[in-house]
């Protein structure tokens, strides 16, 4: 490892794919460089620049906010290595969903006890796997389930996942997952016929969720099963608050809002003395401000009004080389995140005329289309869009369907965000670490 001339580790590409950034280079910097280097090469691929630095502020939000709560990150919202490495260096638990995201956290150095399985229907080779490896808390919402493990995975610490009202949320996972309150008793009796282990509870109150009443009133469910848990003689002594939080856009100033409801809500159901450990799966909140997409308008139509020509009126079609089979498919599956606006990298001019333009991805399929009736100024083929706030489920969910090739990560850490941190030079210098590979 290298230092530069403030003494500060900085890795050599050849054993760190994340950019240190010194000497005043910005983000912006990094995609004007990017753009630049691809123009030279005659390569327009899309790419993102993630700034691990909005992580970190995150984190310390949360750690502000939500004192009692332990971060579980959902790897399944943003599953970049460097993205993980630094929820790593953070001490922060990983939520894994499958055999494949618990091999990738434990290719990275993290403890199997810093990892709950939180997928309530797992198939058994998947399970044996988390056996074999110690990851040992895992999710279940229902009989079979429970089968399943004491079969597979007979030490397993269980976590009961209930239903909640998710009526607030832009995303509803109760239709699909959790026990509803009436049928714990029963799962609850045969666990003990099983001699399974119930450590906990679990619930996620949807994503994009409007109303903060919705942790509060989960909570209280969940203190409902605790109590019957308890009287069934199981030793209930973790909390799983699950994700749902958001701080962009409409959701701007909600993560406050939310976190003094949760906060009241613990108190009163699970207060400080109870021995119960607080935990959640946070996956958008913690990525979601910290990805810029870049992407390349490759070709372009002008359709005229059929009709009158003469007039001038016009519709612009641009083709972007990415799009909703790829990093954007949060304009059909992401309420909470449908409205992308691009805007131009180059510097336009407060008097350039804007067109109603409808900005398509690459691929030949017509529902892969990112805007449509948006004014901006005319575009050129080869210019770059810009997007900010591309971390969730972007690069996790894009496909390379028509062989489009999927957007690269680059990933940064600013120099000037690492001096106010203070710490941070260490955080990098584990972000960074070779031990972690
Ligand atoms: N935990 C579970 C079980 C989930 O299904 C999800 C998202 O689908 C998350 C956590 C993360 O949710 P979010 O990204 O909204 O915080």
């Amino acid at each position: 490892m290298n230092k530069n001339e403030l003494g500060v580790h900085v890795l050599s590409p050849e054993n760190c794919d994340i950019d240190i950034l010194d000497n005043g280079r910005t983000v912006k910097d990094v995609i004007d460089n990017k753009i630049k280097e691809l123009g030279q090469v005659d390569n327009e691929e899309p790419f993102y620049v993630a700034n691990l630095d909005s992580m970190y502020e995150r984190h310390l939000r949360w750690l502000a906010n939500l004192p009692r709560v332990k971060p579980f990150y959902a790897v399944k919202c943003n599953n970049t290595a460097a993205v993980l490495r630094m929820m790593s260096a953070l001490d922060i638990g990983f939520d894994c969903a499958s055999k494949g995201e618990i091999q990738t956290a434990l290719s990275l150095g993290v403890t199997p006890h810093k990892i709950i399985y939180a997928h309530t229907t797992k198939p058994m080779s998947h399970i044996k796997y988390a056996c074999a490896h110690g990851v040992d808390m895992m999710t279940f919402d229902n009989e079979d389930e429970l089968l399943k493990m004491s079969l597979c995975h007979p030490k397993a610490k269980l976590v009961l996942r209930i239903a909640v009202d998710d009526s607030k949320s832009l995303i509803k996972l109760s239709s699909k997952f959790g026990a509803r309150l009436v049928s714990v008793g029963k799962l609850l009796e045969r666990a003990g016929e099983l001699g399974s282990e119930i450590i906990g509870v679990s619930f996620h109150v949807g994503s994009g969720c409007t109303g903060g009443s919705a942790f509060k009133q989960a909570i209280a469910d969940a203190r409902q099963v605790f109590d019957i848990a308890n009287l069934l003689g199981f030793q209930m002594r973790l909390l799983d608050i699950g994700g749902g939080l958001s701080a962009i856009g409409d959701f701007q100033g909600k993560f406050e809002e939310f976190s003094v409801v949760i906060n009241e809500a613990l108190d009163e159901f699970f207060p400080l003395d109870c021995g119960v450990q607080i935990i959640a799966e946070p996956g958008r909140y913690y990525v979601e401000s910290a990805f810029t997409l870049a992407a390349n308008v490759f070709a372009k139509r002008v359709i005229f009004d059929e009709m009158d020509e003469d007039s001038g009126n016009r519709t612009m079609m641009y083709y972007l080389n990415d799009g909703v089979y790829g990093s954007m498919s949060c304009v059909v599956n992401d309420p909470a995140h449908s409205n992308l606006e691009p805007y131009l990298h180059r510097v336009v001019d407060s008097s350039e005329q804007r067109y109603r333009s409808v900005i398509w991805g690459p691929t030949c399929d017509c529902y892969d289309k990112i805007t449509d009736g948006y004014w901006i100024p005319e575009l050129h083929v080869g210019d770059w869009l810009l997007i900010d706030n591309m971390g969730a489920y972007s690069v996790s969910v894009s496909t390379d369907f028509n062989s489009f090739e999927r957007a690269h990560v680059y990933a940064v850490v600013t120099i000037s965000a690492a001096c106010c941190y203070g710490d941070v030079l260490r955080l990098v210098s584990l972000v960074c670490s070779e031990a972690l590979f």
